[in-house]
C-alpha cells in the first residue's frame, strides 16, 4: 500500500484572501498584492491551518470508516489512505518548518483542542460528503444568458478583464490580466449532510482564540466568502443545497465548539458578481498606474476608525499609511 496522504488544506490562489482585502481597502490590497506584504498575526494563521489539518482528516477517515467518500475523484474506504488526524498534524509543521515557519510549538496545543473537540462532539452526527473540496467561478453568462458567477459546467461564454493598457499586467498580480477570465475560487471546508433534514451544507471551520457567541454568524454573514460559498453550493449541489455552516472551535479553554448557521444575504449575493466585474476594472485600472510609475500611483485609502483599527487591533498596514515605508 502507498504511503498515507496528507490533505491540501491551502488557500486557493483567487479566494477571497485575495479578493476580501480589495472591498476593505484598495491601499490594503496594494500592500499585500503588489508589495507582497504579510500582515497579521502569523501564529494565528498557523494554528488556523493546523486547526484544518487535524479536522479535515478526521472527519475524512472517519467518513471512509463508515463506509467510503469520494476524495479528488475516488472512492475511498480504506481510512488509512489519509494519516490520522495527529500525524497529519505533525507532518504539516514538518514541511511549514522546513520552509523557515514557526510551527513545531503549536502541536501540543493542536493536538489538545482535538481532545476537547471530541469530547464535546463525540460522534460524527452528519454524513461527510467532501473535505477540502476546490470550487472554482467564473464570470460570465450561462446557458440562459445570466450575467453571473458560474462553475464551469453552467458557463458558456466567459466575460474578460477588459483593460489593454494593463495587458499581461503586474508580475505579483497573475490573477488579472487583460482578455483573461476573471475567477473566484473557494475550498469548502467540509460538505456536510445533515442528519435531520438529509439536505447538504457547506461548513466552514473557524478556529479561534476569540469569542464564539451567537453573534458570530451574523457578523461573518456580510463577508464575501458567504456569498461564494452559497453561489457555488447552489450550483455544484441544486435543490440538496442547504446552506452554510460556521463550525467555531475555541484553541484555549474553554475549547467551545459552536456551530451556527449562516443567516443567508440574497440582495448581496445577486450583486457579488456585479462587484466582482467592478472590482476586478478598479484594480486593473489602479495596476496600470503603478506598472507606469510606482511613485506617483495614487491608491484609495479606506481611512475610517472602524476599519483601520478594528476589533483585533491595528490594521496591519497602519503605521505605513501613518508614517510610510
Ligand atoms: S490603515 Fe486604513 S487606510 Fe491604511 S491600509 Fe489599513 S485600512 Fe487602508
Amino acid at each position: 500500500m502507498s504511503e498515507p496522504i496528507l490533505i491540501d488544506t491551502g488557500k486557493s490562489r483567487t479566494g477571497w484572501s485575495f479578493w476580501g482585502p480589495a472591498f476593505t481597502c484598495d491601499q490594503l490590497w496594494k500592500f499585500i498584492q503588489v508589495d507582497q506584504v504579510k500582515f497579521g498575526s502569523a501564529d494565528a494563521l498557523t494554528q488556523g491551518s493546523m486547526g484544518h489539518t487535524l479536522l479535515a482528516h478526521y472527519l475524512v477517515r472517519t467518513e471512509a470508516q463508515r463506509g467510503g467518500i469520494e476524495y479528488e475523484g475516488e472512492w475511498i474506504e480504506d481510512p488509512d489512505y489519509f494519516l490520522d488526524p495527529e500525524e497529519a498534524v505533525r507532518e504539516w509543521a514538518r514541511r511549514r518548518e522546513a520552509e523557515g515557519v514557526e510551527a513545531a510549538c503549536f502541536i501540543g496545543n493542536t493536538l489538545t483542542l482535538f481532545t476537547e473537540y471530541r469530547r464535546r462532539e463525540p460522534v460524527i452526527r452528519d454524513r461527510v460528503h467532501a473535505v477540502e473540496t476546490l470550487a472554482k467561478l467564473t464570470l460570465g453568462y450561462d446557458k440562459l444568458g445570466r450575467f453571473g458567477l458560474w462553475i464551469d459546467e453552467k458557463l458558456k461564454d466567459p466575460l474578460v478583464l477588459d483593460c489593454p493598457a494593463l495587458g499581461d499586467g503586474h508580475p505579483n498580480v497573475p490573477a488579472l490580466k487583460h482578455g483573461h477570465p476573471i475567477e473566484v475560487t473557494k475550498r469548502f471546508d467540509a460538505v456536510m449532510d445533515h442528519r435531520n433534514d438529509g439536505r447538504r451544507y457547506i461548513h466552514d471551520h473557524k478556529i479561534t482564540a476569540g469569542g464564539v457567541g451567537k453573534s458570530r454568524a451574523e457578523q461573518y454573514s456580510m463577508d464575501g466568502q458567504f456569498a461564494v460559498n452559497r453561489i457555488a453550493g447552489r450550483q455544484m449541489y441544486g435543490d440538496a443545497f442547504g446552506g452554510v455552516v460556521l463550525n467555531l472551535v475555541q484553541r484555549r479553554s474553554p475549547w467551545t465548539v459552536s456551530k451556527q448557521f449562516v443567516p443567508p444575504t440574497p440582495a448581496r449575493d445577486a450583486a457579488f458578481a456585479g462587484q466582482i466585474y467592478r472590482k476586478a476594472h478598479d484594480l486593473a485600472n489602479l495596476l496600470v498606474h503603478e506598472i507606469d510609475d510606482p511613485k506617483a500611483a495614487i491608491w484609495p485609502m479606506t481611512q475610517n476608525e472602524l476599519v483601520c483599527y478594528h476589533r483585533y487591533g491595528k490594521c496591519g498596514a497602519f503605521e505605513r499609511c501613518q508614517y510610510g515605508d
